[in-house]
């Protein structure tokens, strides 16, 4: 058993001045499992009572090169030079503006912000703007950040189909009721479902707000299909269609999730591995609908275009962009996922993958679901208790399995021989234990009815 005695002395001592000890809610892992890190360095972390981990979170994705890369750092340490923020614009916002128009040619035109969820909201404000329509769709089990337009969900654990419309919940208290009218959710896959929401209230909704990839939920993914048949409807019933792509965005492709689909969003969204892990996002689109910010619709804040996110964006694309960085991470995580079929199919252990390699789902049954409904179904109990034993092995993945492994090109083939042994003893153990409880080892049925 690692030891966490420093770790969990801090928490006792940091949850005194901040609640849960934590600085996001999903950083508390248990009062006697929330680890406190020290630093991190390529595709690893270490924490306070000095554990070393190969990390396949990644800060949620942020970390595209490895933690502390030494070229974006240097990067960084020059636009420190440059003086922060002036309530004024620098040269260098063009300069990276013009690198993602390239790399996303969707991206006509480009606005900085700070976080997802800022872009998200700009997104969101933009194409009320230029619809003239509130209402917007996300997909059910979707996720596109801290504000409360999008903090609903449609409650499907104990819904069962014919039985009317889904309950529409909020994430959590202190959400204004009046905002759930704006909300609409169908579920990835479906056009039907989409296109008879639109025929219904076309001419209240704005917006499809889309992660056609799921990196919150498992990394379920769209169909090419019915990516099209999105494109198609939208276009038909007068909604922008706005792919978020803050977690796949310069990642699973240099043009992001929109070149994989071969697909153009009116308006989309960057953050995360934009810079490495450096505070920056993007809200960017069309030229026509782009224009309406500053023309009508407010755009700003105190720290957009921070001189130290900017350089740090700066040279973290110029790497993605003109080196085979991302062809690396999708080589890496296909071996792993081939070293992790191996360990899992020895076991007899019913599985597969999700997503993408950089940004990938397991899944304990043959095949993946296509939606929210069908992962409430799914067996995700093997999982849940697989996680915390690789945290003691030495390997961070999120408890939660919504969330995919994340990987970046720091991981290297010392990486993928440590993570494969530590896999296979943390599911021998797991094995181990759910044989203890007498819980069937996962074999891809249902464990939530
Ligand atoms: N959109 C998506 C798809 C996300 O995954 C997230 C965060 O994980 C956000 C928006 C919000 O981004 P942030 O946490 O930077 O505010």
């Amino acid at each position: 058993m690692r030891s966490l005695s420093r770790s969990n002395a801090h928490f006792k001592k940091a949850n005194t001045r901040l609640p849960l000890g934590v600085s996001s809610n999903y950083r508390y892992w248990g009062d006697d499992k929330t680890i406190y890190i020290k630093r991190g360095e390529g595709g690893r972390v270490w924490d306070i009572d000095d554990n070393e981990y190969i990390d396949y979170r990644l800060g949620y994705g942020p970390v595209i090169l490895g933690y502390a890369d030494a070229r974006v750092d240097a990067a960084a340490r020059e636009g420190m030079n440059v003086g922060g923020v002036f309530a004024l614009s620098t040269e260098l916002e063009y300069e990276v503006a013009c690198r993602i128009s390239k790399m996303v040619p969707a991206a006509e035109l480009v606005r900085f912000s700070n976080s997802g969820t800022e872009a998200v909201m700009a997104a969101l404000r933009v194409a009320r703007a230029y619809t003239g329509k509130d209402c917007h769709i996300i997909l059910e089990g979707g996720y596109h950040g801290m504000f409360n337009e999008v903090m609903w969900y449609t409650e499907l654990k104990n819904w069962t189909p014919g039985s009317g419309d889904p309950e529409v919940k909020p994430f959590g208290e202190g959400i204004p009721a009046v905002i759930k009218r704006l909300f609409h959710s169908v579920p990835l896959n479906d056009a039907n479902a989409l296109e008879d929401l639109l025929k219904k209230s076309h001419n209240e909704i704005g917006a499809f707000l889309i992660e056609p990839i799921m990196g919150n939920c498992c990394g379920i993914k769209a169909t090419a299909r019915y990516m099209q048949d999105v494109r198609e409807i939208c276009d038909r019933y007068g909604v922008l269609l706005i792919v978020d792509e803050v977690k796949t965005g310069f990642r699973v492709a240099k043009g992001g999730v929109q070149e994989m689909y071969g697909i153009k969003a009116d308006l989309c969204t960057f953050a995360k591995a934009i810079a490495n892990g450096y505070p920056l996002s993007v809200v960017a689109g069309r030229e026509d609908v782009m224009r309406h910010i500053g023309d009508g619709v407010a755009h700003g804040g105190t720290f957009t275009g921070h001189s130290v996110s900017l350089a740090a964006a700066a040279k973290t694309l110029e790497i993605l962009d003109e080196t085979t960085a991302l062809q690396d991470i999708e080589s890496y995580g296909l071996q792993l996922q081939e070293g992790l079929s191996q360990i899992l199919s020895q076991r007899g252990i019913v599985h597969c993958f999700t997503g993408h390699p950089s940004l990938m789902g397991l899944f304990f049954a043959e095949s993946a679901p296509s939606n929210y409904r069908e992962w409430i179904h799914s067996n995700y109990q093997f999982y849940d208790a697989l996680a915390p034993e690789m945290h003691e092995q030495g390997i961070i993945i999120e408890p939660d399995s919504r969330e995919p492994w994340f990987l970046c090109e720091s991981h290297n083939v010392g990486c993928l021989q440590e993570t494969l042994d530590k896999f296979e003893r943390a599911v021998d153990i797991t094995l181990q234990k759910l044989e203890q409880q007498r819980i069937p080892a996962a074999a891809g049925g249902p464990n939530h009815p």
